[in-house]
């Protein structure tokens, strides 16, 4: 009984130390889960609800941890864990992406121990089959596989590279994990998809999880604002393809990309594959953590090109086809020939002459293409409005729109205002009195002293230029 009292009581005292020396949210989802459950010979014996939750204390708090113990316990304080296995029966309750969450309430696996030494070469205890069963909504899209998809010199190497992929089981290819990048508009989410779609069809016995990668940070932090860290992890190891998209989006997210380091190595260690796709090189990837590049050097980086006149033809011909409609070739040419950055935009300004052919049933001709293109090409530019510039930066930052219009001074408000302010001026024809208006009323000198304050950003801190561009990128997409 005595025995009880002190070990209960030592983690305690612990914990008071602990407490003054992390940050509340961290104590909350790293300490407070665990248990202490044995002193024998002054080793304590804490109990942590996983694998994972074992590896992030010994990567994170291990040298907290130990001088914490040897200041309760005395120099020859050992630390031991107890990691508690989830049973497969959780598997049961169906799970989606949205709601990662699972039963760890009454059923429980026999516990394993592992000591401290060892802490980076532990088997694995996720790898229960009856987990495998979870049913995961893979998120996926029907329409981008790959007989929607055109082949051409600009994505060969990646339309095979991932094709492997997909008809091989989980990990076998070279290719783990496959990072495709490439520009916006060119068909890095349909490529990345199609694999997903191809790979199910081929192992419908497997998990596929696509999941944009701001998605992903946005699930992270509810996990950590919900103390559901772990469950947000179990969800994720228990996929066997995982496709993320952009991860350029992870970019200066440290605690993110921690979480995806830890996932990414759980998951290739065990054989399943990786899809990720960018918008430039792995190598070009800034505001990332070294350990996560060299990663993603393991398997292969293939990239997408702009299309060259024939395929863009092509592309053109196979929608056309898809939706069974005929244009002259003289206008899929013009097209093609006009709209060459991406395609996105090449499908956007086919769209539009279909709208306009059926809204005026009439034929398109060379002269009616020309028009409508033109227009088309200067609709981009008067799209966006100011509103929805506002919502793409409050994503970004991940704050309530409605903040911009307060008074607050907090500082991320207070950039994410001036961003958006910045943006509206670049991307919209308002004044600045109409851009001050949508701001809760500012006047028109705060907005010229905002953008200047952007301005100033931009040219001196490299991390905010790239992201702003990544911004005005994601706006500039959306429009089209
Ligand atoms: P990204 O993710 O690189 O920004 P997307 O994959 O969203 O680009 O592609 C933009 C649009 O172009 C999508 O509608 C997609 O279906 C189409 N697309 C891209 N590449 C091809 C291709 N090779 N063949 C046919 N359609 C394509
Ligand atoms: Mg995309």
């Amino acid at each position: 009984m005595a025995e009880v009292i002190q070990y209960e009581e030592v983690w305690v005292n612990c914990l008071k130390i602990i407490k003054d020396n992390v940050s509340d949210q961290s104590f909350k989802t790293w300490f407070i889960p665990i248990k202490s459950v044995k002193l024998d010979n002054n080793v304590l014996t804490i109990q942590v609800p996983s694998q994972f939750f074992y590896e992030w204390l010994e990567e994170h708090y291990v040298s907290l941890l130990r001088k914490t113990i040897k200041r309760e316990l005395g120099d020859d304080a050992r630390l031991e864990y107890r990691i508690v296995v989830e049973n497969s029966s959780a598997s049961a309750r169906p799970t989606t992406i949205n709601l990662p969450n699972y039963n760890n309430g009454n059923s429980k696996n026999p516990e394993v121990h592992a000591p401290l030494v060892v802490s980076n070469n532990i088997k694995n205890p996720f790898i229960i089959p009856g987990l495998k069963k979870v049913n995961i909504e893979s998120n996926l899209s029907h329409i981008y596989n790959f007989d929607s998809f055109v082949e051409g010199d600009c994505n060969r190497l990646s339309r095979s590279a991932g094709y492997a992929v997909s008809t091989k089981p989980p990990g076998a290819t070279a290719f783990n994990p496959l990072v495709l990048y490439g520009g916006v508009g060119l068909g890095k989410t349909h490529l990345a998809q199609a694999i997903g779609n191809e790979f199910r069809q081929n192992f419908p016995n497997k998990t596929v999880l696509y999941v944009p990668s701001d998605k992903f940070t946005n699930q992270f932090i509810d996990a950590l604002k919900n103390n559901s860290v772990n469950d947000f992890i179990h969800f994720y190891q228990l996929v066997d393809v995982l496709i993320v998209d952009d991860i350029q989006f992870l970019a200066n997210k440290d605690k993110t990309q921690d979480i995806f380091f830890h996932i990414f190595n759980h998951l290739h260690q065990n054989g399943k594959q990786l899809v990720l796709t960018s918008d430039r090189p792995p190598r070009d990837l800034e505001g990332m953590e070294e350990r996560l590049l060299s990663r993603f050097k393991w398997g292969l980086s293939a990239d997408l090109q702009t299309p060259d006149f024939e395929t863009r033809i092509a592309i053109l011909e196979k929608k056309m086809y898809a939706d069974g409609i005929e244009l002259p070739r003289e206008v899929v040419e013009f097209v093609a020939y006009n709209i060459q950055t991406n395609i996105r935009e090449l499908e956007g300004a086919l769209i539009s002459l279909l709208a306009q052919a059926s809204l005026n049933k009439t034929e398109i001709d060379l002269d009616i293409a020309k028009k409508i293109i033109k227009n088309f090409v200067k609709s981009v530019s008067r799209e966006v409005s100011i509103d929805y510039i506002q919502k793409m930066v409050c994503e970004h930052f991940n704050i309530q729109p409605d903040k911009l219009k307060e008074k607050t001074r907090k500082r991320h408000v207070v950039q994410a205002r001036q961003l958006s302010m910045f943006l509206a001026k670049n991307f919209t024809k308002n004044s600045l009195k109409a851009i001050g208006k949508h701001f809760g009323g500012r006047d028109h000198s705060t907005v010229i002293h905002s953008c200047q304050a952007v301005q100033n950003q931009i040219d001196t801190d490299q991390d905010f230029n790239e992201s702003v561009k990544d911004l005005q990128k994601k706006i500039q997409m959306s429009i089209t």
